[in-house]
């Protein structure tokens, strides 16, 4: 079977779905593979670099008419029409929030595969791109904080004076908050995160950062069974709420991750919080695109209040680190193939008795097959 890697077209994306060390592999699993010309520009890997890793370079046309097309983002609709009968295209389909795009494809003799439903459970880590670009985001996260601080994140002692080291608050320490402490403490900076998941401190910790609980009654608290937090009481929000002012007044940086699964990014950073932070604070809103976790970040914007505290509220920072998120969501694929691919003998086999194969199969042959059945958390 042949693979088509699609250039994409969605403005401002860097990233592709193949790099030359990944189109190796596909070729180890059995299957041919052709590159669209440029699709690997933005994120510095060559058309000559893929063709020596045994690539067809070819058109747009040759990679959507592929039997199996690869994509970063979802097609647009019309771009669905591109695909041909009987092939498989895989991406970040977003079926949840895309019922006129799951419509389209669902209307055409085609299997869809999304990449952002693989189920959160340890067999599936291979597969999990949103982990992936997560773990990129937060990190990304930090650099961005700290090309907007006009100041040095590690304490020194200089012959100019004494510089205290940045005070950095991460809220939520999932897979970006956990990036976000590791990347900020190795570079100096004193880190403190929360998170209403108590089992999440001993990771702080081994991080270099400093678990600060929100003080609830022990009932309050739930450990998660499943990894995602459930939505917080009210009495949790009082006291957090309490947390975040004290902090703003502490300290230079604060990185907001929180997510709960299915609902609305949570506020946790008010404009009154804001206001209590000193001129030349950054704040890095990583649930910009899903509401916001902090008052008066916008969308893919950086925005300057008036006591001077700049916001950072970019949805494509995975993409910001362009070769990096391309190996890491490429190899992610690589890891579908495998097991789709249980012969290696480039023929996809889909197994939908998998719950894996089942949470990301979107459309088989034209059925929708959209939402899966629950995943059940052993
Ligand atoms: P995750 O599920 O691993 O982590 C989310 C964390 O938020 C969990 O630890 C959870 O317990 C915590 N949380 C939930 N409610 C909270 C609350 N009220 N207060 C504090 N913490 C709370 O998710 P993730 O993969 O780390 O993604 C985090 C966020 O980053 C998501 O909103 C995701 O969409 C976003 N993201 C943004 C970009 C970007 O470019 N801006 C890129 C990737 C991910």
């Amino acid at each position: 079977m042949l693979i088509g890697v699609t250039k994409e077209t969605l403005p401002g994306e860097t990233r592709v779905a193949a790099t030359p060390a990944t189109v190796k592999q596909l070729i180890k699993l059995g299957y041919d593979v052709v590159v669209e010309s440029g699709a690997g520009q933005l994120s510095t890997f060559a058309d000559e670099a893929y063709a020596a890793a045994g690539a067809q370079i070819g058109t747009a046309d040759d990679t959507w008419g592929a039997d199996v097309v690869f994509r970063v983002n979802g097609p647009t609709v019309p771009e669905v029409q591109k695909v041909r009968d009987g092939s498989t295209l895989v991406g970040l389909l977003a079926p949840a929030r895309n019922g006129e795009l799951v419509e389209a494809l669902a209307a055409r003799p085609i299997t869809a595969l999304a990449m952002d439903a693989v189920p959160r459970i340890s067999r599936a880590q291979s597969l999990d791109v949103l982990s992936s670009m997560a773990n990129i985001a937060g990190y990304r996260a930090v650099i961005e904080a700290a090309h907007h601080f006009g100041r040095f994140f590690t304490g020194q002692v200089t012959a100019a004076g004494k510089v205290p080291p940045a005070r950095i608050l991460v809220a939520g320490a999932g897979v970006a908050g956990l990036a976000a402490i590791g990347c900020a403490a190795s570079m100096g900076a004193v880190v403190v995160a929360t998170d209403p998941r108590p089992e999440v401190a001993d990771q702080v910790k081994s991080l270099g950062g400093e678990y600060l609980p929100v003080v609830v009654p022990e009932e309050e608290q739930e450990v998660s069974s499943d990894g995602y937090a459930k939505a917080t009481s009210e009495a949790y929000d009082a006291a957090a709420a309490r947390l975040y002012s004290d902090q703003a007044r502490e300290v230079d940086i604060i990185i907001t991750t929180a997510l709960v699964p299915g609902r609305a990014a949570p506020v946790l950073v008010t404009a009154a919080d804001v206001a209590l932070m000193n001129p030349g604070s950054v704040i890095v809103d990583m649930a910009a695109a899903q509401g916001g976790n902090v008052e008066g970040s916008v969308s893919g914007e950086v925005v300057t209040t008036k006591n001077g505290v700049t916001i950072i509220g970019y949805t494509d920072l995975a993409g910001r680190l362009p070769a990096q998120a391309s190996q890491l969501y490429s190899t992610n694929l690589v890891n579908l193939m495998k097991l789709l691919t249980p012969s290696q003998n480039g023929q996809v086999d889909l197994d939908l008795d998998d719950v894996v194969q089942r949470g990301i199969t979107v459309v088989k042959n034209g059925e929708k097959m959209w939402p899966p059945p629950p995943v059940q958390v052993s």
